[in-house]
């Protein structure tokens, strides 16, 4: 038990029918079929592999983006063909979620054998308009279709999808209401890491911060900065230009525009009191690089500092790039702040879907110390929340004692 949640240390899958819910979404190209990164799925393969060797029937639960972002709203095919050369052994993939196909193909499921269902959020319940409109309980998640239709055929329910633990959808906190329960080795890894970093970080602890998601930003530097865990916060891409024209300094106007056309204007004043209060601890710009009047990156003075900064820090952690690293003219910043990533003793911490791309991009990945697969988990998990999946598990651990037999 870790967190007051089962680990798999615990269990024995031999022979028992495990329901594993990954996070395995990813860019789709729809043109060629197939997906434009596999990290999440490489991610999960330690467990997938693990219930495997230990003689499960493995059932991989797992969604493909979603009605709102529906470019990515997708089958679980390719993923089973990743799955299955990752693993060197044949993931099975079926064309259904919970009907009467996919209940069959389970049940025809050999110790040692994987089977991928489609795409969980081609049902209806496991959509973010059912979870934001509908606000299921847990106990009513449970008879959704999918945890109602599937968990009969189970034995245990292994999420290993700390990507989504902040999602309250049936797929992820309504089988911990029937089944015994555990976390996956990722979900665990995961979990570590950024309690470790929450709560006795090696010091000096720098959080650098940018990237344009804005809200999500100055929730977590705030969090980071009242529970004392960042000795410092380095501060770029949009989130520095805010604070920034906050603190009265002339940004240009084609900035502000921009700051103003994507709602942000709040922030401007909001975050004053920040810089009132933490100024001594939070780091600006000191210099940009513009296009066409607009600031898009950190400048080269600005980028220096923060390579000092980092590499005379313990602890590091980054959500955002400094700027539009996308394009050549504007990627400088970033690309400074990632070399000092590589080379600094610190412990590195990078979160973020961007993030990650730009460590691929510049090929750090082996040199961050832990690249996290959660973008939004990872941000409410910073701010304090007990995140649903979690309290989920912990029912969980509370009402079936691993071990037992199925209620
Ligand atoms: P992550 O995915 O790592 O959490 P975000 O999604 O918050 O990061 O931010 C990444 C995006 O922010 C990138 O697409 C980048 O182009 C954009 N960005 C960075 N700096 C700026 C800036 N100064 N103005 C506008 N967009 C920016
Ligand atoms: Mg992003």
């Amino acid at each position: 038990m870790r967190f007051g949640i089962h680990t798999l240390d615990e269990v024995s899958v031999k022979g028992k029918v495990i329901l594993c819910r990954v996070d395995i979404n990813q860019p789709v190209d729809r043109a060629t079929d197939s997906l434009k990164s596999t990290h999440r799925i490489e991610a999960c393969v330690p467990t997938v592999e693990e219930l495997l060797e230990g003689g499960g029937r493995v059932v991989l639960l797992a969604h493909q983006g979603s009605d709102i972002e529906y470019k990515n709203y997708y089958t679980t095919r390719p993923h089973a063909l990743v799955l299955s050369r990752l693993l060197g052994r044949e993931v099975k993939w079926i064309e259904d979620v919970c009907g009467p196909l996919a209940r069959q193909a389970i049940r025809e499921l050999k110790d040692g054998e994987a089977l991928l269902l489609d795409n969980v959020r081609f049902c209806a319940e496991e959509q973010t308009l059912f979870e934001k409109n509908l606000k299921l309980t847990h106990a009513q998640q449970a008879q959704t279709q999918v945890v109602s239709k599937l968990a009969p055929l189970a034995d245990l329910y292994v999420c290993d999808a700390f990507a989504a633990a902040h999602r309250d959808q049936p797929s992820l906190c309504g089988f911990e209401q029937l089944l015994p329960s555990c976390m996956g080795r990722l979900f665990e890894k995961e979990y570590c890491v950024i309690s470790q970093l929450m709560q006795s970080p090696q010091r000096p602890c720098v959080f650098v911060l940018g990237g344009a998601k804005v809200a999500d930003a100055f929730l977590m530097m705030e969090t980071v900065l009242k529970g004392g865990a960042a000795d410092q916060v380095l501060t770029g891409g949009l989130v520095g230009n805010i604070l920034l024209a906050a603190k009265g300094e002339d940004i240009g106007q084609a900035s502000l525009d921009f700051i103003r056309k994507e709602g942000y204007q709040e922030f401007i004043q909001s975050s004053q009191a920040l810089l009132e209060r933490y100024g001594d601890k939070i780091q600006l710009p000191t210099d940009l690089v513009y296009v066409q009047g607009c600031a898009m990156d950190i400048g080269p003075n600005t980028a220096a500092a923060y390579q000092r900064a980092i590499r005379a820090a313990k602890t590091v952690f980054v959500n955002g790039p400094m700027g539009v690293f996308e394009k050549p003219e504007t990627e400088a910043g970033t690309r400074m702040v990632w070399d000092a990533l590589a080379d600094t003793q610190a412990f590195t911490v990078v979160g973020g879907g961007d993030s990650v791309t730009a460590t691929k991009k510049y090929g750090k990945t082996q040199d961050i110390g832990y690249l996290c697969t959660g973008g939004g988990a990872l941000i409410r998990f910073l701010t304090g929340e007990e995140l649903p999946v979690v309290r989920a598990l912990r029912h969980a651990a509370q009402v079936f004692p691993l071990g037992g037999d199925r209620p």
